[in-house]
């Protein structure tokens, strides 16, 4: 069959746990584990490799409803396939594990375009940026002096990354003294140069997180994320219009309209958006598009490596979120997973589609399911 009328075979998904290396806390979360399904998508004699993070609830939706709409379609039609998984799963609702599950097909679709042309998935879209920023993130609230230091260091010292994050908000907003101390203790350890960001994961009130915000000015902060819910639209509004660094949110957005809703409502100084969760790369160009036209910028939430090819192709990147956890995952059993040192991360352009392969021996000791 020629290149152009290759059709798409099998879809099959499989589950991974991983645990982490510390316990994990943000300001409103805590964690263990890390559960990642990945997608496997034959056709034309290939096979496309795609990926999110979420629960294991996605594997039979992938291998059953998802895989019944793209089975036969045209490998190069992309877009024609994400609107048939769109369309199968209305009565299911899009946000959650359903978009979730479609980032997963939509992202191993890309990737199997891409090694059915021989060219890198940045390629397809378009190349804007040859290296794409990163900054590091992790920083948990569960972390003592000697982790946290050795993680910043890790990350301004070994990788040269000109920007971190750490996370506030502990036990939703209840430890703002912890708070301020960690983002002192980040700023000594980092020195003045590198950019230090914050993550509160909503764990604030509204006028709580102004205070917080005052009170790390001489820490000399530059982004504030999710200060409040991101489902607050008018909160996040409200605090943006009275601190000084960028407030940001995005990371729970599963559809476009969520993202339309939150540039309307001036809500954010930059547009976080996952690949893993928003309906892959096909709606990530979107969203960076609806960003753009607010005279917005956007950053990629973790899983950097999936994100690396589709931020390359987006005129209005900020940057993509170098999550610890995921880091660890993608190091380990992906072949393929970019180096940062630098501060930035360079798409293989030798490779095609997205660069990745799944070494299956590292994999198999987390295999659930
Ligand atoms: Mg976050």
């Amino acid at each position: 069959m020629n290149t152009p009328d290759a059709t798409i075979d099998e879809v099959t998904a499989s589950v991974y746990t991983f645990p982490t290396d510390h316990p994990e806390a943000d300001g409103t979360l805590s964690w263990s584990e890390t559960t990642m399904i990945i997608v496997e998508v034959s056709g034309g004699g290939q096979v496309g490799l795609g990926y999110t993070y979420a629960a294991a609830a996605c594997q039979p939706l992938i291998d059953d409803m998802l895989a019944d709409a793209v089975r036969g379609r045209p490998v190069l039609d992309v877009t024609g396939a994400w609107e048939a998984m769109v369309r199968t799963t209305r009565n299911l609702g899009r946000p959650g594990l359903v978009s979730c599950a479609i980032s997963a097909v939509d992202t191993a679709l890309w990737d199997l375009k891409g090694k059915l042309l021989q060219t890198p998935v940045c390629r397809l879209l378009g190349v804007v940026h040859d290296a794409v920023p990163v900054y590091g993130s992790g920083g948990f609230t569960t972390y003592d002096d000697a982790t946290a230091r050795a993680q910043l260091l890790q990350w301004v010292q070994d990788w040269e990354l000109p920007r971190v994050k750490i996370k506030i908000g502990e036990s939703w907003g209840r430890n703002v003294t912890r708070d301020l101390a960690r983002i002192a203790f980040a700023r000594k350890v980092i020195g003045p140069d590198v950019e230090l960001f914050v993550d509160a994961n909503g764990g604030y009130t509204r006028k709580q997180a102004i205070r917080v915000a005052h009170a790390m000015v001489e820490h000399d902060v530059t982004w504030f994320e999710e200060p409040v819910s991101s489902d607050d639209l008018v909160g996040l509004r409200e605090v943006r219009d009275q601190v000084r660094p960028d407030v940001t949110a995005g990371e729970y957005g599963f559809d476009l309209v969520y993202f339309a809703r939150m540039i309307a409502a001036q809500a954010v100084d930059c547009l976080q958006v996952d690949v893993t969760r928003c309906g892959g790369i096909t709606e990530w160009v979107r969203a960076a598009a609806l960003a753009a036209a607010a005279g917005l910028r956007v950053s990629g939430h973790c899983a950097p490596n999936l994100h690396a090819h589709v931020a390359a192709a987006v005129p209005n990147l900020a940057h993509l979120e170098y999550f610890h956890d995921h880091v660890r995952i993608e190091d380990k059993i992906l072949d393929g997973a970019l180096d940062p040192t630098g501060g930035s991360l360079r798409p293989d352009l030798s490779r095609p589609g997205l660069g990745l392969d799944l070494k299956r021996s590292d994999a198999e000791p987390y295999r659930v399911q």
